[in-house]
């Protein structure tokens, strides 16, 4: 990526892209790193780099364990450049900022060479999230069909539909993506910016999977598919937020299915240490995604994030 600053007028940024090609077959597109401080996805990528052989594969396998490297090198969600979050810039602009051109470069030279792409997240700093994977319904009906089928084939233990509610909206890679026609998978892997075993073992054996499944690269050490927990999320009463500044006590564990209404946990004021705190409780229904990571919290911030349980057919 070009740069162009004080001490480097000519300069650019190295952005690692690993290209293993072998013949013809469908290419897929493996991405981690498009936030800094989720680190699952990066060192499963960085693995799966080092252990493919090109005669092993048919097509081609681009990968992209760091993909907002200045964000990558910092630890952060953004990028220090220009805090930008690559997830909520696309399609990006090619005189744009940094984090603008990456996105850019993906929408115009990445997506069209791509028959499937994996985007692997994580909580980050902010949030702790229940290992799962999300697609974005497509209003195609082949299309749609064909994302099931692969969030199947990937298999995390919950698999989601979601069309960015929570957060993103149309300026994400996988929105980007579906107006091109290339489905994407988008997995959340952990959180907390840390490193969770079980997380990078979902990703390693979901991204060998497709790769199988494509026919890129044959796996019989990969084991078998289990079955996914299918959900949803419908809408922002999904979501439960803060209402003020304070401390925040969560009362349940990602993972866990709570009912609308339930004891949800407290946020204390750290001002009035006198006053009781506010009791939370759950908007809605369904399998708790996600909840906040930090304890001091603003006013505003996501406290937990909710799914509901749907049949596919
Ligand atoms: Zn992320």
């Amino acid at each position: 990526m070009p740069i162009s600053t004080d001490l480097s007028a000519y300069g650019w940024i190295p952005i690692p892209v690993v290209c293993i090609r072998n013949g013809d077959g469908p290419t897929a597109v493996l991405i981690a790193g498009t936030h800094g401080d989720e680190y699952e996805g990066q060192i499963a990528l960085m693995e799966l780099a080092r252990s493919v052989e090109p005669s092993q594969i048919h097509g081609r396998i681009i990968i992209l364990p760091a993909l907002n490297y200045p964000a990558v090198e910092a630890g952060r969600r953004v990028s220090p450049i220009d805090e930008g979050n690559l997830n909520r810039v696309y399609p990006g602009k090619a005189h744009g900022t940094a984090t603008e051109m990456i996105a850019h470069y993906v929408t115009e030279v990445i997506l069209p060479l791509a028959d499937v792409v994996v985007d692997l997240h994580s909580g980050g700093r902010s949030l702790e999230y229940q290992p799962c994977a999300l697609i974005r319904p497509s209003a195609d009906r082949e299309r749609h069909r064909q994302l099931l089928e692969l969030v199947k084939v990937f298999s995390a233990p919950v698999s989601y539909l979601t069309d960015g509610n929570g957060g993103g909206g149309n300026t994400t890679l996988a929105a980007a993506a579906e107006l091109l026609g290339v489905p994407v998978i988008t997995a959340e892997l952990g959180g907390g910016a840390t490193y969770r075993q079980k997380g990078k073992d979902i990703a390693s054996s979901g991204v060998r999977r497709l790769l199988s499944h494509l026919g890129i690269r044959k796996d019989r050490e990969v084991a078998v598919a289990d079955e996914t927990r299918m959900t949803d999320v419908p809408g922002r009463e999904y979501y439960l937020y803060a209402e003020s500044d304070g401390l925040f006590e969560p009362a349940v564990a990602v993972g866990v299915d709570v009912t609308a209404g339930q004891h949800a946990g407290y946020l204390h004021s750290f001002c009035r240490p006198t006053e009781p705190p506010i009791a939370l409780s759950f908007p809605a229904s369904g399998l708790i995604a996600c909840h906040r990571f930090p304890t001091l919290t603003r006013r505003g911030d996501c406290l937990y994030g909710l799914m509901r349980d749907i049949s596919d057919n």
